[in-house]
């Protein structure tokens, strides 16, 4: 067995989600600014004199003090910046687009300490927003969403064809093409959105709320859809292509069965 020599860092991060560890611990998962997602323990945060436990809850933007470990690192000082959870939570549009924030982070950085500070600084402003009411909070995890698909390298093409490049605009619209499509390219089943649609998705990735924030419904449901669809393509395509060591490694360290549960 070898022992890491243990060291202290500092980071901020937004934590992403939490999980019961032992009788009175908690693992946290955090986004941080520096060191990507990282996933950390948390000592005695449960019992009611723990000097920390409620900073480390999710949609709470935290500075920490941690110490690295073998398995997961040690939290030795939580000091808040600042906590989303209280009027994010208030409110159940903020809180459902909220959630969906945070599982959609935790699902992009598939690698622990791989740094994505675009990612990181992407999540802290959907937050911002979803706390501050800034705008419709569906509007809000879509444009979040497609930013982050962008930062992941599955930026939608929504003016040219997806797959030839053709100059735009197109009617018709592929998930596994990932955007518009020319008449020539376009696979079968393909949908055909409602060009306005396609403007609303065009505005939010490049952050023109003016126009996002004067669309209709139907057109924010259809682009939700579409947006949901594709994210749903590439997480799928993305985790397939994953080592599958964790699933099919019955001596894996750690197991999680047994000494973890849902918090
Ligand atoms: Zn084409």
């Amino acid at each position: 067995m070898s022992t890491t020599p243990q060291s202290l860092y500092r980071d901020e991060g937004v934590v992403l989600r939490t999980q019961k560890l032992g009788e009175a611990d908690r693992i946290v998962t955090v986004l941080t600014r520096r060191h990507g997602k990282v996933r950390a323990v948390a000592k005695g945060v449960r019992r009611t004199k723990s000097k920390f436990g409620a900073r480390l809850e999710p949609f709470s933007h935290v500075d920490l003090q941690l110490y690295t470990g073998r398995t997961l690192d040690i939290v030795s000082q939580a000091e808040s910046i600042r906590s989303y959870g209280q009027p994010i939570v208030a409110d159940y549009p903020a809180y459902t687009a909220g959630t969906a924030v945070l599982e959609t982070a935790d699902r992009l950085t598939a690698e622990e300490r791989e740094p994505s500070l675009r990612l990181f600084l992407l999540v802290i402003g959907a937050l911002r927003a979803l706390a501050e009411r800034t705008h419709p909070a569906p509007l809000v995890l879509d444009a979040f969403l497609l930013r982050a698909m962008s930062v992941a390298g599955w930026e939608p093409a929504l003016g040219g064809c997806a797959r030839c490049g053709e100059e735009g605009p197109h009617r018709h619209f592929s998930v596994p093409a990932g955007g518009m499509v020319c008449p020539p390219c376009r696979p079968t089943g393909s949908a055909m959105p409602n060009p306005a649609t396609v403007e609303l998705l065009d505005a939010l990735l490049t952050g023109d709320w003016d126009a996002a924030e004067a669309s209709q419904h139907a057109n924010r449901r259809e682009g939700s859809g579409l947006v949901a669809a594709l994210l749903q393509w590439h997480l799928e395509r993305g985790l397939r292509s994953l080592p599958l060591v964790d699933r099919s490694d019955p001596t894996a360290p750690r197991r999680e069965a047994g000494l973890l549960s849902e918090a």
